[in-house]
């Protein structure tokens, strides 16, 4: 079937008013149940035994069908659907994509109930001194959210059907809390990350964070000492980074290498995965530069569009002939060449900035790329500050709510920021005409960054030439942030 009249298919059998009447009101809270009616019906789908009164067995026979419609067009069996179903974070995923569809109809790319991921940055206090650090983290905020109020922000977030909570920070296993409030979120069903420089982890840390079974990523910005202590701002560092880096894979944590590139490093980026690779981790995430907090003032560093497609040609080989480390990045032109690999004579795995999957979805491939989209910014993920900010992208210094003063999704569905960042057609220069706009956007952070305008076009895209030239020719090899980034950072 074409990828259009598919489209057209789960359109006209899903997104259609009445089906999204049936979805909407599958949102509530029975009161016989004491759950959410959408949620007993995924769990009923997965074969879970769930206690289900008649109202909400004829909500679970009605969305089984919908579903069944899904799976027939993707040529999925039921028992692979069943299968997926089973897992807690899977049908967390698919209620809040549910909601996004009831909320929204089927979209380009699909607009989310609420986002799949949320980065917090949860304190400012950081023992390193990195150039590139967007948050210009070192000491806390006077002002962080309290453990009580973290923990009612992750209670919302468990309710909202929120997947994954990544902890970043500054550093933030230097807040004592993180133990107790991981703990919390797991207890809640939510997939937890933390993303951190390493250092802190000893032996018995790794195996404290083993004990909650979490994803940890951890910088590592060259396969040098010299390359990343002077990144890092700090002597020693290297070591005691690649130290906790063998420590989470000894203890037998989901370790990732997070490295963000720019001229200072691109040409020990390949020797990086190699270490990666070596050290036994399971995925690489090559960064995107963002000309944002202290990376504004080293955008001279940013690498050149024909750069950053060789880089990501080489990430996208290295992803297919890996043996099992992913390699994954933030730049969502990523997106665009492993579609146009994975539509190719060999196929290959699709990746979508910050997320990949591996399934061949045959003509439907590029269909699920556009579901993903690219950029995720204020439409599957955002971002929370250590004050209960919210933040479209961790790169993105735009304060769209606090949580303090208004519950999170109330933020997420009403912040006119967000609901711009999901409007592709808003989009400027190529990006707003590229065939490629629904699988990629351009890092809208980056135009943020370099413009002072998020729907400007992403400067680091070959597509873009025009408008790397344009800033570079203005401000020289010095090149220099908008006064607006600049300002907001
Ligand atoms: S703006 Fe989009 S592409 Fe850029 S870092 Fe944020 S989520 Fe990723
Ligand atoms: S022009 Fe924009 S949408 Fe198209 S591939 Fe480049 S960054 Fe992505
Ligand atoms: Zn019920």
């Amino acid at each position: 079937m074409a990828m259009f009249s598919t489209l057209g298919v789960l359109k006209s059998a899903i997104g259609n008013p009445i089906s999204r009447v049936v979805l909407t009101r599958s949102i509530a809270r029975c009161p016989k149940c004491n759950d959410r009616r959408l949620r007993i019906a995924l769990a009923r789908y997965a074969g879970v035994n769930v206690k289900a009164c008649l109202s909400c067995r004829m909500y679970s026979f009605v969305i089984g069908g919908i579903i069944d419609i899904g799976r027939v067009l993707f040529r999925t069996s039921k028992r692979e659907m069943r299968n997926f179903f089973n897992s807690h974070v899977t049908r967390r995923g698919l209620a809040s994509i549910v909601r996004g569809i009831a909320e929204h109809g089927i979209t380009q790319p699909q607009q989310l109930g609420a986002p799949f991921l949320v980065v917090w940055d949860f304190t400012h206090a950081c023992n390193l001194n990195c150039k590139h650090c967007y948050q210009r983290a070192d000491r806390p905020l006077p002002d962080e959210l309290t453990t009580e109020e973290a923990k009612r922000l992750i209670k919302e977030l468990a309710d909202a059907d929120v997947v994954a909570l990544a902890f970043s920070g500054g550093e933030p296993l230097m807040r004592p809390d993180f133990y107790e409030l991981a703990a919390y979120a797991r207890s809640l069903g939510i997939y937890v990350a933390l993303a951190t420089n390493g250092t802190l982890i000893t032996k018995e840390v790794a195996k404290r964070l083993k004990k909650l079974d979490i994803y940890v990523e951890i910088s590592l910005d060259g396969a040098s000492a010299k390359t990343h202590d002077e990144f890092r701002g700090v002597p020693g560092m290297f070591d005691r980074t690649i130290n906790g880096i063998k420590n989470c894979v000894e203890a037998g944590l989901y370790t990732c290498v997070a490295t963000t590139a720019t001229k200072f490093n691109l040409n020990e980026i390949q020797e990086t995965y190699e270490l990666t690779l070596s050290l036994g981790c399971k995925r690489q995430m090559i960064f995107n530069f963002v000309p944002t907090g202290r990376g504004a003032e080293m955008a001279n560093l940013d690498i050149s569009p024909d750069e950053r497609e060789q880089l990501l040609e080489q990430s996208y080989a290295n992803l297919v002939s890996s043996g099992g480390c992913d390699v994954l990045g933030t730049a969502p032109q990523l997106a665009r060449i492993a579609l146009s690999h994975a539509q190719g004579v060999k196929g290959g795995p699709l990746v979508s900035a910050h997320f990949a999957t591996s399934a061949n979805l045959g003509e439907h491939t590029r269909l699920l790329a556009e579901f993903l989209g690219g950029c995720g910014a204020g439409r599957i993920y955002c971002a929370i500050e250590s004050n209960g900010d919210v933040l479209p992208c961790v790169f993105m210094p735009i304060k769209v709510g606090n949580i303090r003063e208004k519950p999170f999704l109330e933020i997420w569905r009403t912040s006119q920021v967000l609901r711009d960042l999901r409007d592709r057609s808003r989009l400027k220069g190529h990006c707003g005409e590229c065939e490629y706009r629904y699988v990629c956007g351009g890092c809208r952070a980056r135009a943020y960054g370099y413009f002072g305008d998020y729907d400007m076009p992403d400067p680091g895209c070959v597509n873009n030439l025009r408008y790397w030239q344009k800033l570079k020719e203005a401000e020289g090899e010095q090149l220099q942030v908008s006064a607006e980034a600049k300002a907001a950072a």
